[in-house]
């Protein structure tokens, strides 16, 4: 078969650049080598970590909060089997739902593993171990990434996890051990913490989230606490080890001390690394970065070789859905010769624990390594209407503006429905919205948004309303 594109994929990089060329009018194939598309993100990523964050956010409340509303309930218990039997449907019907859109946009989809046999050859490796091929005059790499490791740790899927087998356990924790204070390990720990676990985070470094702006680390830190979760920042994980059901997980204290914990499962998150297995880039004269494993591309997304371009968690970048998606957007406009863009600085980041963490833009530390000069204005959602009636009141919105126009240049913002929330945010920057612009926008009352008006009142000239 000829196509015009081959994708090698189904992640939201591959299925969303595949559904682009296909509206473009191109002939498109997609390549899979799972059984159901959608890639880490819809199988073993965001779609499953959201449904169970969603149905041990609901336990938690059951048990925690729904007293103070008056709401009574006796006998509370976790059934787990039925949790994971309603994310598995979850991850079901969004699958099927991509199999549904390829069909609508006439896009061949070949199950198999895709490797190069030449620049314009693809192979597909069938489970029976057939061979096809197939050629296309471009191909768009979008083959993701796999959980990465610490080079003296074993991870056995059983005691020692990564986040694929988290998503499946069949019993709550008694302690889970986490290694990585980053996204995975906060929003897999949430859950389990909200079930019961007893949740212990090991972080390398100074402050758990800690690529995102300190305030929001510090933040979001004391929350997890209240709710139970134990932090060791600082710390360095020398090894871990497996006896029967028992995990020890052995650690150096910033003065040197040794430490250990004990738990029953082990939860290693300390970052994913490109996925480039089997694809034969050898064939067609390409290599991966020596750290990252990531294939380097030019600003169009295109590699040394033309025609081959690579999107999504394989190439540098923020390793998010979005972002993955938005270039399978960009690849697909730009072979028919288009000119799209995309602006890197604007991609939000969201934390799904609750409250939620969102953000956009620059950080603090950013704005001060680069010396730019900017105020800053804060709401804490303890003043919010609506956060009070929810009873959501951790948390605040924080709004960096250019200190001379006073342009938003970054919203930090943890609380209730964040990661809905940034949207406001990402919309107004991306029209280079000042602090004020948006505080003089009508916000419907009473909303959490609210707080990201008062937010810009405060950073435009110190003059929030509520506070
Ligand atoms: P992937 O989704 O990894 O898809 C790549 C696909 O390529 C896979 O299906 C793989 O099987 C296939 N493939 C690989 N090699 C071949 C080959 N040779 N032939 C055929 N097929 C091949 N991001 C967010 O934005 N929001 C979130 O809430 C979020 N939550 C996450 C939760 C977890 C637990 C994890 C692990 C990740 C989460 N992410 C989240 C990150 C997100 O899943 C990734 O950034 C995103 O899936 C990357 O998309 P992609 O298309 O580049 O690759
Ligand atoms: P991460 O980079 O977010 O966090 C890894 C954490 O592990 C960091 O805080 C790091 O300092 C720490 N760490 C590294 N080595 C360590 C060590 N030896 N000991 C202790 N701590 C160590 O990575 P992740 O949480 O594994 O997530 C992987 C990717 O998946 C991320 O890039 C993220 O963007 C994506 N993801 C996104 C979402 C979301 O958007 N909500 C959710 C889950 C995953």
């Amino acid at each position: 078969m000829q196509y015009d594109v081959i994708v090698i994929g189904s992640g939201p990089g591959g299925y969303v650049a595949a559904i682009r060329c296909a509206q473009l009018g191109l002939k498109t194939a997609c390549i899979e080598k799972y059984a159901t598309y959608g890639g880490t993100c819809l199988n073993v990523g965001c779609i499953p970590s959201k449904a169970l964050l969603d149905s041990s956010e609901h336990y938690y409340n059951a048990s925690h909060a729904f007293k103070t509303h008056g709401i009574n309930l006796d006998n509370l218990s976790v059934d787990m089997a039925q949790m994971m039997k309603r994310k598995t449907e979850v991850v079901a019907k969004n699958t099927s739902g991509i199999s549904f859109l390829f069909k609508k946009n006439k896009i061949d989809g070949f199950q198999g593993i895709g490797s190069f046999k030449d620049k314009n050859t693809i192979s597909i490796k069938k489970a029976d171990g057939s061979i096809e091929e197939i050629t296309g005059k471009n191909i768009i790499i979008a083959t993701g990434s796999k959980p990465s490791s610490l080079p003296f740790l074993k991870i056995d899927k059983k005691r020692i996890i990564t986040s694929t087998e988290a998503l499946t356990l069949t019993e709550v924790p008694k302690h889970l051990i986490l290694i990585g204070g980053g996204v995975i390990g906060l929003e897999l720990g949430s859950v389990y913490s909200r079930l019961g676990a007893k949740v212990s985070v090991i972080e390398f470094m100074d402050s758990i989230i800690p690529t995102m702006d300190r305030g929001l680390g510090k933040e979001l830190q004391k929350v997890l606490q209240k709710q139970g979760m134990e932090f060791y920042l600082n710390h360095k994980v020398t090894g871990a080890t497996v006896k029967g059901k028992e995990v020890t997980v052995t650690f150096d204290a910033p003065n040197g001390d040794k430490k250990e914990l004990k738990g029953d499962y082990c939860l290693v998150a300390v970052g994913r690394i490109a996925y480039t297995d089997g694809l034969g880039l050898e064939n067609i004269g390409l290599t991966v970065e020596e750290r990252g494993r990531k294939v380097t591309v030019n600003d169009h997304l295109e590699t040394s070789v033309k025609g081959v371009y690579a999107i999504g968690d394989v190439i540098t970048g923020a390793m998010l859905a979005h972002k993955a998606e938005d270039e399978g957007t960009l690849v697909a406009e730009s072979i028919v010769g288009q000119k799209p863009h995309i602006n890197y600085n604007l991609i939000p980041g969201v934390v799904y624990t609750w409250p939620e963490v969102a953000a956009v833009g620059q950080t603090e530390e950013q704005l001060k390594a680069a010396g730019v000069k900017y105020k800053s204005g804060s709401f804490p959602f303890r003043a919010s209407g609506r956060a009070v009636a929810s009873g959501d009141m951790d948390g605040f919105v924080k709004v960096l503006a250019d200190a001379d126009t006073d342009e938003i240049l970054g919203v930090h913002i943890i609380g209730p429905r964040a990661a809905d929330m940034i949207a406001e945010a990402v919309c107004a920057m991306e029209f280079r919205a000042s602090a004020e612009d948006v505080s003089r926008m009508s916000h419907a009352h009473p909303t959490y948004t609210e707080a990201f008006r008062e937010a810009c009142l405060a950073a435009t000239d110190n003059r929030p309303i509520h506070i």
